[in-house]
């Protein structure tokens, strides 16, 4: 049988292409050679948003770019969290056997705790457990994340461990698989491309809106002037013609490196380069975004899939933690 993949990404609205190349592109990849299950966790959300009115909207423009950027609903289950809540009585379980202390280190959950400290809320302590349960209630092997993700992987791991370790064995420890794009950085070259840091280029936005953004990027900061030589290798810019302009690779580093072009020039470059490559993805975004109600079905069914796999590992679970009556 296929090993199972499973990951899940927060209702961000727009995916960009920080999300798209640390993560997506690895989502499509895998639909082949493994049983692919892709969650849009609402819940989450819940752990940071200050308001929910623009959660099904974002939810509906998230699996818009899943499914233009290739994710098939015939070859993987794409679903909404909350649809499937048996993951919910997972989490509460697994809380019960994972140490404050391990949650208390994770990196994301103090930097959480400093850009929102008016909602340092329980479930931002919880959120790696809750992603445990969504990994492990599917008993999925492999986890394809950006590497920022990394952390919380391997304290899913340990929590596997643990309750294997505890009942008897029942889960996979789950492995991350990273693409060659494992981190974006974002335009200000200063954190990630993550929405949060509104630095990022949306994969739905208009050539004309991606060209001005990409102008606004940060480039190599030893370049001052034009007749500087530039760095390719520490250029936040250069690292997305990896990408995007893949056959003109060396040459636009050659180029820079004798300052033959300006990062202006190199900017237009690239703005085109992404223009183009995400022509075949923004035409069929439209033409999902016709047919709303085809996006509800995917939905529907997915969570019904998703559901069968979810009752028999919860059942398995509760059995093993002493939580059935027994010989009734
Ligand atoms: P965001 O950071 O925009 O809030 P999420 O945290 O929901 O997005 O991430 C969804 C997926 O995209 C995760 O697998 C994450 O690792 C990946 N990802 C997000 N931002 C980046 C980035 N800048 N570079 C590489 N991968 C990323």
């Amino acid at each position: 049988m296929k090993k199972r993949v499973f990951s899940g990404a927060r209702p961000t609205g727009r995916q960009h292409i920080g999300n798209y190349l640390g993560a997506i592109q690895n989502y499509v990849a895998l639909q082949d050679e493994y049983n692919c299950i892709y969650c849009i966790v609402d819940i989450h959300a819940l752990t940071t948003l200050e308001s929910t009115d623009r959660l099904q909207q974002d939810i509906h423009e998230m699996m818009l770019d899943w499914l233009a950027a290739g994710l098939d609903p015939k070859k993987s289950i794409l679903f909404v969290q909350s649809h499937v809540p048996e993951v919910m009585e997972l989490y509460t379980l697994l809380g019960m056997i994972t140490p404050l202390g391990w949650l208390l280190r994770v990196p994301t959950f103090k930097e959480k705790a400093r850009m929102q400290p008016q909602n340092v809320n329980y479930g931002l302590v919880g959120y790696p457990v809750l992603m445990t349960a969504d990994i492990v209630l599917y008993k999925a092997e492999v986890v394809p994340v950006g590497e920022d993700q990394l952390p919380h992987l391997e304290l899913a791991r340990e929590i596997a461990r643990r309750f294997n370790s505890l009942f008897g064995d029942t889960f996979p420890e789950p492995q991350a698989k990273l693409t060659p794009f494992p981190i974006v950085a974002g335009l200000n070259g200063a954190q990630k491309m993550g929405k949060s840091y509104n630095n990022v280029i949306e994969l739905a936005a208009t050539p004309e809106e991606t060209k001005k953004l990409v102008m606004t990027a940060v480039t190599d900061p030893a370049r001052k002037y034009r007749s500087d030589v530039g760095h390719p290798e520490v250029c936040n810019v250069f690292s997305l013609h990896r990408f995007f302009n893949t056959g003109q690779v060396d040459e636009i580093a050659s180029r820079c490196r004798s300052a033959d072009i300006g990062c202006v020039d190199c900017k237009g470059l690239l703005a085109d380069g992404i223009n183009k490559t995400l022509v075949p993805l923004r035409e069929r975004r439209a033409s999902f975004a016709a047919r709303p109600e085809y996006v509800n079905e995917v939905l529907v069914d997915g969570a019904k899939r998703a559901k069968t796999i979810a009752k028999k590992t919860l059942a398995e679970v509760k059995e093993k933690m002493g939580l059935l009556l027994r010989g009734v």
